[in-house]
């Protein structure tokens, strides 16, 4: 690699005067008397650079080349910019064109364009500035998550993609197959043989690293999991993908409270992180998507989050004087309604809900001794509602048994999770964050399909 190659973001760290080489991809270009502007932009940082073209300076064939999503390759000097807004612009002596784009049917046309039509070129869509800024951001999410948790010296595991379990029993999996759809196997009763597929049994896409994360935890203490997981849940929300990515931590020895109280740090940790490396970006977001993006995001890396149990939350549903679309009962889970309330109007933070009713949860949660309800919690924030559900484990062997029975799982298939309460068993809790709920929050975009790079939903798989 040749030294006079830079990025856009490096060469806005050099001085005045540097001779470099920049490559990317035209935003726009302009032409006045005797001089072209033009923005070009490689991905590097949000902000592009201007090359300054001069009269004569550049073929007339080749500058004619260079239109509106054309890719080149510009050198000369960095200068100080008079224009407003940047210290720098590049006074060009040299272009190469890389590929032309026919400004005809360019779809990508310096026209502010809507979220729902950039979702149709999904190709293209990572050239313009919202979705720029959002991978960034993305990007430094995840090495925020990873930093968190490596610092405290949690191990990260890859628990598996195709699992045979059926973690929750929540249903809504995706089967995962090698049969023929047109003729599979069948037994003499006519169902589809599944001990002739490839895994001798049904196979699923997991919906949760959890239980295997439970396997590292009772070996290594502190673990996470950081991958895809998927649910083929025919929601067809905002909040809904069926391809997402979710961060669980699982820790051995920690309780509820200890529980909360990482999810809190955590939180607070990947917000300040991204403040801190993203500004650019959150400043656009703030400015263009959601204008109470960065106030929440300081506001929230400051304070404490509140803690209700269900319990008190429907009771403060039920005396809100608020007409909901979903009742509220004791008994029934909360929806997105609901979680907004609480988390936007009654503490206008990011509040932790506990203690749900057990019969609203999964079997693995730890029954509390009223034996009406379960140390689960779930983190809900103003503008996206649930973003972290999680739980203390059932560690004791008796209760896990009765209460998988009580949910109609087949026993045999968790043998082995039984074995974590025969030998060593500990207390121990873990969370889910959903990564594209917390993008969500920290863009301010409303649509989770705008916040990851290829989203799947029901009917959708494209790119
Ligand atoms: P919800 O009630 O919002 O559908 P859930 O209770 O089914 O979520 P969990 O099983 O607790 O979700 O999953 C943990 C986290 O994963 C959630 O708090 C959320 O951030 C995220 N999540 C769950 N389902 C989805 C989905 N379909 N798309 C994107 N993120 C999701
Ligand atoms: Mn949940």
């Amino acid at each position: 690699m040749n030294s006079k190659y830079f990025s856009v973001k490096q060469a806005y760290s050099l001085t005045v005067g540097t001779e470099v080489t920049l490559r990317g991809w035209v935003r726009s270009r302009r032409d006045s008397k005797g001089v072209t502007f033009i923005e070009l932009n490689d991905g590097s940082r949000f902000k592009s650079m201007q090359l300054v073209v001069d009269a004569g300076v550049v073929l007339d064939e080749t500058l004619k080349q260079v239109t509106t999503g054309s890719s080149i390759a510009a050198s000369g000097v960095l200068a100080e910019s008079p224009a407003k807004g940047q210290a720098v612009e590049l006074k060009v002596s040299a272009i190469s064109v890389y590929g032309t784009a026919d400004p005809v049917t360019y779809p990508l046309q310096k026209k502010g364009h809507t979220l729902e039509f950039l979702r149709e070129i999904g190709h293209l869509r990572v050239r313009s500035n919202t979705f720029g800024a959002a991978f960034r951001v993305r990007n430094a999410l995840t090495h925020a998550i990873h930093t968190f948790f490596q610092e405290r010296d949690f191990i990260y595991v890859q628990t598996p993609i195709i699992t045979t379990s059926d973690c929750e029993g929540a249903g809504q999996m995706f089967n995962v197959t090698s049969l023929s759809m047109a003729n599979p196997p069948r037994t003499a009763d006519g169902n589809v043989n599944w001990q002739q597929d490839f895994f001798g049994r049904p196979a699923y896409l997991t919906v949760s690293g959890q239980l295997e994360g439970e396997i590292f935890a009772l070996a290594f203490s502190k673990v996470y999991t950081f991958g895809p997981t998927f649910r083929a849940e025919n929601s067809n929300t905002p909040r809904h993908l069926a391809e997402f990515w979710m961060i669980e931590p699982e820790m051995a020895f920690y309780e509820l409270e200890d529980n909360m109280a990482l999810a809190e740090e955590f939180l607070k940790f990947i917000i300040r992180y991204v403040l801190d490396h993203c500004r650019e970006d959150l400043e656009f977001f703030n400015e263009r998507i959601e204008k109470t993006v960065l106030n929440t995001l300081e506001h929230v890396a400051e304070s404490k989050f509140g803690h209700i149990t269900y319990t008190d939350a429907i009771q403060e549903l039920k005396k809100s004087g608020k007409t909901w679309e979903f009742p509220v009962e004791w008994g029934s889970d909360l929806q997105t309604e609901h979680e907004r309330f609480l988390s936007e109007e009654l503490f206008k933070k990011p509040v932790i809900v506990t203690d749900y009713p057990k019969d609203i949860k999964a079997f693995y949660m730890r029954v509390n001794d009223d034996n009406k309800t379960v140390r689960a919690m779930d983190v809900l924030v103003p503008r996206v509602g649930e973003i972290i559900g999680g739980s203390q484990r059932e560690d004791r062997h008796d209760v896990l048994l009765q209460r998988l029975r009580d949910s109609r799982l087949d026993e045999k298939a968790y043998w082995w999770y039984f074995d974590l309460r025969r030998y060593g068993s500990v207390p121990h809790s873990g969370f889910g964050l959903g990564l594209e709920r917390m993008m969500m929050y920290l863009t301010g975009l409303k649509n989770i399909r705008d916040v990851i790079p290829f989203p799947r939903t029901p009917g959708n798989a494209d790119f």
